[in-house]
This record gives structure tokens, sequence and C-alpha cells, in this order.
């Protein structure tokens, strides 16, 4: 990772820092062996915290002298103290409900899917839906291939089913396409595909993109206080796995409401930046009102608190696995009419709309996952820097999941930022070199390329619910190129423990403009750490996933404590 350059333009969400006092402490986690993330002291022994923020960082007398005699002291016993990690790319409201959802995670045939469903329909008032989470892949049963209506309908003959798969793809039963109002001969939207059995012309079941709405529209939404009670939830999950910050990337403005709720209580524990989702669609009917949701501020650009923040537009060019947009066609398209994938807005819409969001300063980050996609992107936002120089802003590739060695040229210019999802992946390569072939499923996420041709930090993350969470696991796969399914994909692109590291923490907290509060242990960032039973840098890298996290603090208190992790207890008076 290069420098990164100068600002060119001043971003008015960037978290501030406000000044550090000079204790007292609260607490002193003295013997660790700490990764600070910073250049200026790399390694360290020991941090006092006070006021939920990072004191000192460095030798044990250096932090002793911010005690005082109600300090408390706890002895990390040589154990590795890391930042909280930081999730550039983090669904963290769908995690959340989808923890609540018919989990098929572990089926392994067809007959488990439908078995899943039925048993959770066995306990669901009939007429009532019955939905799957999206954290499952068809590529992981014997058969390779979705369920079909037909096989739904007869597991599950009294409720509407809908199963959802990543974000892009859903299927479902006759009852659930009856309550949409969708007959065999309903036409393609723009940026959708109903699919349909080649020999009779019957609508399979399964929806592509915007073929989805008229079926996400008639499945009742969870209420406010349903999903408060599974954000609660899973941030205890989070903790666990020593996840302190997240991107939480593409949300409405009744959801951004969850959030909020939870922060006005107090009890948002996972400081969380979140993007405002837009969809500029194909015509001028859809384009007008996100044009006047913009300029009339419906969602305003705040960074300055320190739990929640809304900075970023969320926008989306293309779909998932099957549906990214290419250069060259797909070894096995879903949909040989449109060989190569569709896009999900017009390119003149997706222009309008990134003029507009710098004009008023706003970051933006796209999803972009094929390479023509990511030619998209890159046009749309040279356009947009001929309105308002948008270099500074860290406008972001979201994914770039099949980057080119010609992005790289513009994307510098640009000053763009990418965040990469080596989870994804970990979770769909089969899925990708079913659709892709090998040779190009293998160069899917190359992390390597990122680093080496970017001249701006890189974030890591996960996608999740679409992938586990687990940051550990993400620095694993990164490291490795290990996948669930698949084996090793492209061991060329594969980064170092450090550089891994290093993307979940400060290169996250770069691409949100927070490099300054959070992702290195130094004076005046937010006291959220991370502390783990062994080095990433000294174990064995298959080893990596299996690091326990013993103890996660946020805000200088302890969230997550492991029963056999250095307890508190330990701690003692300072003086
Ligand atoms: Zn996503």
């Amino acid at each position: 990772m290069s420098d990164p350059p100068p600002e060119a333009r001043p971003f008015r969400g960037a978290a501030p820092r406000s000044p550090v006092a000079d204790g007292p402490a609260d607490l002193l986690l003295l013997g660790a062996r700490a990764i600070t993330l910073d250049p200026a002291r790399p390694a360290a022994e020991a941090v006092a915290i006070g006021g939920g923020r990072i004191l000192a960082v460095g030798s044990e007398a250096e932090a002793r002298r911010f005690a005082t005699g109600s300090t408390r002291v706890r002895d990390l016993a040589g154990r590795t103290l890391l930042p909280g990690f930081y999730d550039s790319h983090n669904h963290l409201l769908a995690t959340a409900y989808s923890q609540t959802l018919v989990d098929l995670s572990a089926a392994t045939k067809l007959a488990d899917v439908l078995a899943r469903l039925a048993e959770r329909a066995a306990r669901t008032p009939p007429g009532q839906w019955v939905v799957s989470s999206g954290r499952w892949h068809e590529s992981q049963l014997a058969e390779r291939r979705f369920p079909r209506r037909a096989e739904l309908d007869q597991a599950v003959p009294d409720h509407p089913v809908m199963i959802q798969r990543g974000g892009h793809n859903v299927v479902v039963n006759s009852r659930a396409l009856a309550l949409a109002g969708v007959a065999d001969d309903v036409p393609n939207p723009a940026g959708g595909t109903y699919v349909r059995d080649p020999a009779t012309g019957q609508l399979t079941g399964h929806l592509i993109d915007a073929a989805m709405r008229p079926i996400r529209a008639v499945v009742p939404r969870p209420s406010q206080a349903e999903l408060e009670d599974a954000v609660r939830a899973l941030q205890v999950r989070y903790h666990a796995a020593g996840l302190t910050s997240v991107v939480e990337p593409g949300l409405e403005p009744d959801e951004m409401a969850v959030f909020g709720s939870l922060r006005s209580r107090g009890e948002l524990r996972v400081r969380t930046t979140m993007m405002w989702r837009l969809r500029p669609g194909f015509d001028d009917a859809a384009l007008r009102p996100v044009l006047e949701a913009l300029e009339s501020d419906a969602v305003p650009l705040d960074g300055s608190d320190p739990w929640l923040r809304t900075t970023m537009l969320k926008l989306g060019i293309d779909g998932g696995v099957e549906a990214g947009l290419y250069r060259e066609p797909y070894a096995h398209p879903d949909d040989p009419a449109n060989p190569r994938g569709l896009p999900l807005m017009s390119a003149e819409n997706f222009r309008a709309v990134c003029r507009a969001a710098a004009a008023r300063g706003w970051q933006v980050g796209t999803h972009c996952v094929g390479d023509a996609g990511i030619d998209l992107v890159l046009e749309a936002y040279a356009a947009a820097d001929q309105v308002a120089p948008i270099a500074g802003l860290r406008w972001t590739l979201i994914h770039m999941m099949y980057a080119r060695e010609d992005h790289w040229p513009l994307a510098n210019r640009l000053g763009l930022v990418v965040t990469a999802q080596q989870p994804l992946q970990y979770t769909l390569a089969d899925g990708f070199r079913h659709y892709l072939g090998p040779e190009r499923a293998s160069a899917i996420e190359p992390l390597r390329m990122y680093l080496d041709r970017s001249t701006q930090p890189v974030g890591g993350g996960s996608d999740s619910p679409v992938t586990p969470f687990e940051p550990l696991l993400g620095i694993w796969s990164s490291v490795t190129r290990a996948t669930d399914r698949a084996g090793i994909q492209g061991p060329e692109w594969a980064v170092g423990v450090e550089e891994a590291l290093r993307m979940y923490t400060l290169g996250s907290a770069w691409c949100a403009f927070e490099e300054r509060t959070k992702g290195s242990l130094s004076r005046g960032t937010y006291a959220d750490l991370v502390v783990l039973d062994a080095d990433p840098r000294q174990v064995e890298p298959a080893a990596i996933r299996h690091i326990s996290v013993a103890q996660t603090y946020v805000d200088g208190r302890l969230v997550y404590d492991r029963q056999d992790g250095p307890a508190d207890d330990r701690s003692e008076p300072a003086a």
C-alpha cells in the first residue's frame, strides 16, 4: 500500500477528532502483544484508556503515567491486542433479521432445503409466510440447483414461501406468486428476470433482481421493535467476533430509523456508518424522486456522531454471481438472451445521480462485480468529476470483483477506494466457477491487485449476511485464498497477514473517513479493542481462522469476555 495522495477536496462528513485529555486513565491494559497499525509505533506492551479514548500506547511505564488510585489494571498475559475489527461492508440490519429466518446454510441436498422449510411451516399459522435467510448457495447441494416451484408447492402447500439466496435471487412457490399477482405470462422487467421452464414457458419460481420486487412488496415487513430486538441480539455476536465497527451498505430511511432509535437510547454498541440506498432506475419516473430526495436533504449528510453516521450514498450497477455485467459472455448464462448480464440502472440515470451527489459533496459507493460493470462505474464517476472534483471524497468501488489492469489509471486519477470482501470468494467460489468458468472465477476478488495497484488504502469486510461475518475467517481466507467448497482459488492474489489485518482495521476506517478515530491503537482513537489468544502473524496460516477472541472493548468498556479469557478478577487497582 503506497502513501495516500493529498486531499484534493475536504469531506464535510469526515469523523471529527476532538482533543484528548491527559488522563486520568480508567483502565490500563498491560502485558499485551499489541499490533497497533500505527507506523510511528507498530508494537507496544501497554495501553492507557480514559473517557472512551486511548490516552497512551507504549511501555508499561508510559501507560502507568496516566494512572490514579481508581484506575483498574488488567494483565493480558502476553495475549495479542489489536484495534477492534472494522467491516467496511456489513448489512447489519439484514444480518440481524436473517437470524430469525429459516437457515439453509447447512443443507447438502434439495431434500434438506425442503425439509427445513416444511419444518418451519409446521409451526407457522397457515397462510403466513415462510422465508429463508439468504446465507446459503445452491452449489452446496448435491443437485447443484434451486428447488423448483412445483417441489416447493409439494413440500409447503399451505404457506407462501420465499427462499432468498444472497441479495439478488429468490425462489418462490405458487402461493407466493399468486399473492404477488404474478402470472406465467408476466414480461421480464428492466433489470430483472423471471426464469422460465424452456419446455413449457412456465415460471420456475426463480426470480432475479427487479423481478423480485412484486414478491418483496407483499412479504410482511418486520416491525421496528422486532428489528431493534434483532440488532441488540446480533451486537452481542459481533462483539464476540471482535467486530466493533461496520459500514451498513444500503438502507432506506425507515430502516435508518431502527439505528436512530437504538442510538437515542444508548443501545447502539457497534459503531455504524450508514449508506443511503438510492435506486435511480431506467427512466425519468425512477430518477426524479431520487434527485428530489438528494436535493432536499431527505437524509442529511452527518458524520459527527461517534456511534451513528450517515455520510455515503449506495448505488448498484449489477448483480451477483450470475448477474454481474461482464465484457465477455458467461460460461453458463442463466439468460442466454443476455449472455453478458444486465445493468440495474441506465448509464444516463447513473451519471445524473453521481453528478448530483458530487455537487452536494456526498461520498458515493457503487456495487460492481463484473469488469463491464466496473467500466460503467468509472465512466459515471468521471462524468461526476467534471461537475465537481471528486478526488478527496474517496468515492468507492464496492466489491470490484473482476478488476482488470486497465481499470486502475482512471480509478487512481479519481482517488477512488476499494472495499474488498474476500468472504464472497470464500462463500461463492463454486458458483463463480459454474457461471464464469474456472479462469475468471479464480481471479475474483484479487486482493493482491488491489493492494499493489490502488494508490489508496483498501478496506476489508464481509458482505454479511451473504457470507459469514467473522473477521478472522475473512483474514484467514485473504491470506490463504481458501474457500468453503472450491479449494484454493487464485493463490497469486493472496495477501500477507499484516496486510489483511490492516484492511480489516485501518483500511476500512480510511474508506469511511474515520482513520483519525478508528483503525489503529494510537493516542486519541476510540478505545475499541480486541484481545486474541494468538498472534495471527505467528501461527500457521491455516490456523488463523480458529484463533479465539478473548475479549472485546468498545468505548473503553469490556463488551465481551470469554469465560476463560483474561478475566475481570485479575484486574487490580493501579496505585
Ligand atoms: Zn452487500
